[in-house]
């Protein structure tokens, strides 16, 4: 047990900073359409997996978008294997906004800054830091860890998660679980309340394509057949829908803790709970479970006629729909009832929600990771409103968590950075990351 006392020692301390910033200056912006290069930071570090004797493969199923996947054994062969992955694309960045170059990869006055910061070129390098830290100190993990840094997941994942869950399955043999992004940073809604939210799940993706059809005619003309119409009315349904509360299991135990740590008189696990009231008396904490609640449906795109006086005859949109766990079917049937006749609907893209479970041996040895590097922090469990690679990876039957601990300033709107202008993270989060990863993944 001496690893454990031992932790990371300062070299990793000093790489996790350098290995954000010199990824954050590779820029991977993923434009979506296939418009991305990840090469260079699978590249960057492959080759500092390797010169750790943790031997990389890299995947690529278009040139230039490249995976890199490693193995390290662990010491016992009969536990099931832990996945750790990362993606190294990052969402576009537009410098005339931003108060440095978001691919400087700056380090001022203890603050890394540049895009991919929290998401999620820090993840990266914190556990490249301890994977290396490992090597020098003669440290091998329980079970084996998988890691993968991939490609493309802030777009379709089908150069990335996709492709390696598709096409190269054998190299996650044994894996069961899986950690990643958007968890464990430290939230806090309250003056002296720090809440560490670990993601137990996700919300699914309905991304809906709606057609209208009408009788095309003259604009000038009477025409009770309009599709931009009767287009517009279904929109406007589907925009306005307030979608009834369902509980999922994450959620439930998410507003249990938050009632308790709140002191709140209210039953959680009544059936007749008033949810609404109690993510009021939540404040700011409300925040954390409020978009997972309820499936949402926002309408985005409109695509409809060419000429003033011309009504055409079809009219489409698009729905950015997000479903919870076993909600599949009564979102289908509100679909059916809210677009009304004459509106077709059909999914354009789907993708399962997915829900890990909270009272997992897993579950509690993150919690306790977090807990003992600050001890006066909560951990709840969360369930992501979007979506993450952890769902290409759930066709493994591996089972995600978000985790990708981060100790950050009160004063530091963590949800606000991600995909957000002025993206950076502190030193001291980096810090407190790599010594959660290390003693998590070690005895994981
Ligand atoms: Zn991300």
């Amino acid at each position: 047990m001496a690893e454990e006392v031992r932790g990371p020692d300062t070299t990793a301390l000093d790489e996790v900073v350098t290995f954000t910033s010199e990824l954050i200056r590779i820029d991977t912006t993923n434009r979506g359409g296939g418009d991305c290069r990840e090469r260079p930071a699978a590249e960057y570090v492959a080759e500092r997996l390797a010169a750790a004797g943790v031997e990389p493969t890299l995947l690529e199923r278009t040139p230039g978008r490249t995976n890199v996947v490693a193995r390290i054994p662990g010491t016992d062969p009969s536990a099931e294997a832990l996945l750790v992955h990362g993606h190294l694309d990052v969402v576009p960045a537009d410098p005339a906004e931003w108060t440095v170059h978001p691919f400087s990869g700056e380090v001022r006055d203890g603050v890394v800054w540049g895009r991919g910061a929290v998401d999620m070129k820090n993840m990266d390098a914190m556990v490249l830091a301890v994977v290396r830290a490992w090597a020098r100190q003669g440290v091998r993990p329980r079970r084996d860890i998988v890691l993968a840094y991939t490609a493309d997941e802030e777009a379709s994942a089908e150069d990335g998660s996709g492709f390696l869950a598709d096409r190269h399955a054998g190299l996650f043999e044994g894996c069961t679980e899986g950690i990643s992004e958007s968890g464990a940073f430290s939230f806090h809604p309250h003056p002296g309340t720090t809440l560490y939210p670990i993601a137990a799940g996700e919300r699914g993706t309905a991304w809906i394509k709606l057609t209208a059809q009408g009788r095309a005619g003259h604009g000038s003309k009477v025409n009770t057949a309009n599709a931009v119409t009767r287009l517009a009315d279904a929109v406007a349904r589907i925009g306005a829908h307030t979608w009834p509360v369902r509980l999922t299991a994450t959620v439930r135990a998410a507003l249990a803790e938050l009632a308790a740590l709140y002191a709140l008189d209210i039953d959680t696990a009544a059936p007749d709970l008033d949810v609404d009231l109690l993510l009021d008396k939540l404040g700011p904490a409300a925040a954390l479970v409020a978009p997972t609640v309820r499936n949402s449906s926002n309408p985005t795109m409109l695509e409809a006629g060419y000429k003033v006086n011309v009504i055409p005859g079809q009219a489409v949109a698009y729905i950015d729909g997000r479903t919870l766990p076993g909600t599949e079917e009564e979102f289908a049937a509100t679909m059916d009832r809210l677009t009304g006749p004459h509106v077709e609907w059909e999914f354009h893209h789907r993708e399962v929600a997915l829900e890990a479970p909270v009272d997992s041996p897993t579950f509690a040895k993150l919690r306790a990771a977090v807990e003992r590097f600050d001890p006066a922090g909560h951990v709840v469990p969360f369930t992501m409103s979007g979506g993450t690679d952890a769902k290409q990876f759930s066709r493994l039957g591996i089972t995600g968590y978000g985790f990708s601990p981060l100790r950050l300033p009160p004063d530091l709107d963590y949800a606000a950075l991600f995909h957000g202008v002025d993206e950076r993270v502190p030193v001291e989060a980096l810090h407190f990351g790599v010594r959660v990863l290390d003693h998590y993944l070690k005895t994981a």
